[in-house]
């Protein structure tokens, strides 16, 4: 039922070839200097600094990770000179040089510690190097706009021998996945292109006409490159489809997957034109399994990918109009990341459907997990989507013990937000109209042509204006209710006309603690207390370390507390034993019955009529 509202198509423009300077204005050196001391080298040549004094900046935060990092603390040094003469810089904050007037090219050079397992910042060592603009170039004030080169240099190092680049940075003097000279339009496009260099994996696929790489770095016996492809290439295609179904046009020209296999690790950061992801190495799939099922940890990193690419187009175009542009140095705050990172983690499971990756029965199976996930939480009653959003630099991104009592994930709840309101219009307007068509508005309205000259962004008041007109519903009192209030979005209401029977199969004689447990050494550690639970009643806290049950000893195998608990019911009273810090305390706890929901969703496999099927899995 996607796409049947057609909205006005216009012609697609593709992003701009950045233009080829011949002495760069703002131009960069990076090689990696140090493996083992993990540093890379930067050197900046400003052509023509400000007249006045050239300032320059490190950004405090990388875009799409919501929380101030200060990348300039991994500075070690940093000196300049113009002329063959040493300049002295000025230190104005904790991220700012100031440069006095100079005749001439200003060069500065600095070493940058990279020692960063993620995808936010930058890593180096024998095995790899990785970095994000954000952690290796200062900005130079006033120039942002003018195109930055950058030179890619070979290190000498003997481990870096082998070693290739991949980046979605357009190259200007350089073999694609070469060393050498690769050059961005602005500074924006130079900092969302992280740049991964090492002996990894490569493939190339392409999707709707448009090349996409996929580069592993990390050992991973017997990987099977060509099922990932394939894979890929069909939720690409998918998702190209779903914003250009006429033209099937991707909005950019190519796009690099870059992944970090590791032992234990998952994560990902969107770019325009790539993006970088950690994953367990067990979850990339082997030629040892091939013709087998795809595994759920496969699964997991296939919904990652979906993720970051649907981000190609919501976040990465279609922003909220604080980040247009963004100011690097402070926090950006916008109301509105329930749209921009919860309709995504919607639509990154829909698209693994709409593939053909996973059937309906998984799919409701992993719905199930999140709404119980969601309902787990008193946080939830306390704090909307919508502020969630807004304090997502202290709060969401800075977690606590506390977490589940005082906060919501935009990210969860939002993907439920969306989930609701597709149902909604979907039932309303009889199976016309649904949340595909509001995405593509925000997108043909405020997203194609983000690059290079759109740079507009959306307010909170256009997307609610939007969302009405393209539904052709009110809205208020649903973002009042779910997105700026903090009720429920009433999911077993909503998903029943459309045959998803929803039931909560919690167990409520299973005696519970209502706790999160985590292992610490071999003892068992309250990592939450859930507020109103049976622990929280009885004056545990998060941090006690549990001694013993009723006489018996606590281990820190998590499966542990379980099996002492099981010996009671709901409504029973134990004597628990646990260590505050270094003092032993008793508590008195009355066992309550599982307050775990269980959110089981399934398709009513009689219903036969064309609405009454989940139909935004089509
Ligand atoms: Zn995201």
């Amino acid at each position: 039922m996607k796409n049947k509202t057609p909205i006005k198509e216009k012609t697609p423009t593709r992003q701009a070839k950045p233009p080829r300077a011949a002495v760069p204005a703002v131009a960069y050196a990076i090689v990696a200097k140090d493996l083992a001391a993990h540093l890379f080298q930067v050197t900046l040549t400003v052509q023509q600094p400000a007249p006045d004094g050239q300032l320059l900046a490190l950004p405090a935060w990388i875009p799409g990770s919501y929380m101030i990092r200060e990348f300039s603390r991994n500075i070690v040094q940093i000196r300049a000179e113009a002329n063959g003469q040493p300049v002295a810089l000025a230190k104005l904050d904790k991220h700012s040089w100031q440069a006095p007037p100079v005749e001439g090219p200003l060069t500065v050079q600095y070493d940058v510690y990279a020692w960063d397992l993620s995808v936010r910042a930058a890593h180096l060592d024998q095995t790899h190097g990785f970095f994000n603009g954000t952690s290796v170039f200062l900005r130079v004030a006033g120039q942002e706009e003018v195109p930055h080169v950058v030179d890619i240099v070979r290190p000498a190092d003997e481990a870096a021998r082998g070693w290739r680049v991949a980046t979605a940075l357009p190259e200007l003097k350089a073999k694609r996945y070469g060393f050498g000279t690769y050059v961005a339009a602005d500074y924006d496009e130079l900092i969302d292109s992280p740049v991964e260099m090492g002996d990894f994996a490569l493939a190339t696929f392409t999707a709707h006409g448009v090349p996409h790489d996929v580069v592993i770095t990390g050992r991973v016996p017997n990987l099977d490159m060509a099922r990932l492809c394939a894979d890929l290439k069909a939720i690409c295609e998918t998702q190209i489809a779903f914003f250009e179904p006429k033209t099937r046009h991707a909005p950019m020209d190519r796009y690099v997957f870059m992944t970090l296999a590791v032992g234990d690790g998952y994560g990902g950061l969107e770019h325009r034109a790539s993006t970088a992801l950690i994953c367990a190495r067990a979850d990339l799939p082997t030629t040892a399994a091939q013709g087998k099922e795809r595994s759920e940890g496969y699964i997991k990193f296939l919904g990652l990918c979906s993720h970051e690419y649907f981000h190609t187009w919501n976040v990465k175009r279609i922003k909220p109009a604080v980040f247009a542009p963004y100011d690097l140095q402070v926090e950006n705050y916008t109301p509105l990341l329930w749209l921009f990172e919860g309709f995504t983690s919607y639509y990154d499971d829909l698209f693994l459907v709409r593939a053909g990756m996973i059937g309906e029965a998984t799919y409701f199976k992993m719905l199930g997990k999140t709404v119980g996930g969601v309902l787990r939480g008193a946080g939830r009653t306390k704090q909307s989507v919508a502020e969630s959003s807004f304090d997502a630099w202290s709060k969401y991104y800075r977690q606590d013990e506390n977490a589940p009592n005082a906060i919501v994930s935009y990210y969860a709840k939002g993907s439920l937000v969306g989930l609701g309101l597709d149902l909604a219009i979907r039932q309303k307007s009889g199976g016309k109209r649904s949340l595909d068509d509001i995405m593509l508005a925000l997108w043909q309205r405020y997203g194609r042509d983000f690059y290079p000259h759109g740079r507009r962004g959306v307010t909170p008041g256009e997307v609610e204006a939007l969302f009405d007109e393209i539904s052709g519903m009110r809205l208020k009192s649903y973002f009042d209710k779910y997105i700026r209030g903090t009720e429920d979005v009433p999911l077993a209401k909503l998903l029943a006309p459309f045959g998803v029977k929803y039931t909560d199969e919690r167990k409520p004689a299973k005696p519970s603690l209502d706790v999160n447990i985590g292992r610490d050494g071999a003892d068992a550690k309250l990592s939450a207390v859930h507020e109103g639970g049976a622990a929280h009643r009885a004056g545990m806290s998060a941090g006690d370390l549990l001694v013993a049950v009723d006489g018996l000893r606590v281990t820190g195998n998590p499966a542990n507390v379980e099996a002492l608990l099981s010996r009671y019911s709901a409504g029973d009273t134990v004597q628990v034993h646990a260590f505050r810090r270094d003092e032993l305390m008793t508590f008195t706890v009355r066992l309550q019955g599982d307050r775990v929901p269980g959110i089981v969703l399934a398709i009513d496999s009689a219903r036969k009529s064309a609405l009454a099927r989940p139909t935004m899995l089509r």
